[in-house]
């Protein structure tokens, strides 16, 4: 409960709370990101670069580009973080603060209803930030990474950062959410988009020949987001997309075929010029003017 006190305490000045909240997003950030880092582009990168959807490693300047704007990224969530905290300890949203005053049942319930709540806010103001008038102030630093890697995460340009953090007052105005639930929340999220972007399958095959591919995102689905500039907008779930007609049309014979690789033998050593040619060819190259939606 310290934790909780220090970001949503009622003695904190605005400056505080940003900061423990920078620091709070931060933590998640580093864990998870070093820890996909650490795993699969050091310990395993032999044993699982069969999984690697495009089959080479990233740039070091790619990298270090997607750490520096992380890194503002995070200022962002802090303060938007903070003012939400704020707004809601004067009742301007639904946030509670006792878990009892709606329940156990609830508490997991709002979790469930965020994430869906998350995926569809994802989803659509991702449509929007590819049009090609928001597209160069909002996402074209995103798209920059055409062969993501864990970092990637957070890098956004400050306008897409004041866009994902804006998920916090939304979900707050829209339902009674407890600040713990949402940190659940957060937790699934930071799951999802350093899968999303560590670019290796860690799927079973099988996934694709059940009716779970209607529900499940993938990472091969999102990497070929970062890859082609277009299609496969989702974020959780594979729920819009496919209702929208979104996918694109070679996603799911992509993943087959990462996922059918060969083990790599004992003899086999990935370097960054090693490369598999993904069955469409080279990687469609960045366009500043794309227009996805
Ligand atoms: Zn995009
Ligand atoms: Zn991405």
């Amino acid at each position: 409960m310290r934790i909780l006190d220090l970001l949503f305490g009622t003695q904190r000045s605005f400056l505080e709370r940003s900061l423990f909240t920078t620091v709070e997003v931060g933590l998640r950030y580093f864990l998870f990101a070093g820890l996909a880092w650490i795993l699969a582009y050091w310990l395993f990168r032999r044993r699982w670069f069969h999984r690697k959807i495009i089959a080479r490693f990233p740039m070091s300047a790619d990298i270090r580009r997607e750490l520096g704007y992380s890194l503002l990224t995070l200022v962002i969530f802090g303060v938007i973080g903070a003012g939400t905290i704020v707004a809601s300890r004067a009742g301007y949203t639904q946030m509670y603060w006792r878990i009892s005053d709606h329940g156990r049942g609830w508490f997991f319930g709002s979790v469930v209803c965020a994430i869906f709540l998350h995926d569809a806010y994802f989803y659509w103001t991702h449509r929007l930030m590819h049009h090609r008038l928001l597209f160069p102030i909002f996402h074209r630093v995103h798209h920059l990474s055409t062969n993501p890697s864990p970092w990637a995460a957070y890098a956004f340009a400050p306008a897409e950062a004041v866009v994902e953090a804006s998920i916090f007052p939304v979900v707050a105005l829209a339902m009674p959410i407890h600040p713990a639930a949402f940190g659940l929340v957060m937790l699934w999220q930071i799951f999802f988009n350093v899968a999303g972007h560590t670019g290796f399958e860690f799927h079973p095959r099988w996934l694709m020949n059940t009716p779970l591919r209607y529900f499940l995102n993938t990472p091969t689905n999102h990497v070929m987001h970062h890859e082609k500039m277009r299609g496969n907008y989702g974020l959780y779930f594979n729920i819009w997309d496919r209702l929208m007609g979104t996918n694109h049309p070679d996603y799911e014979s992509r993943f087959r075929e990462v996922t059918s690789r060969p083990l790599p033998s004992p003899l086999h050593s990935p370097t960054r010029t090693h490369e598999i040619k993904p069955p469409s060819g080279r990687p469609v190259p960045h366009r500043d003017d794309a227009s996805c939606v």
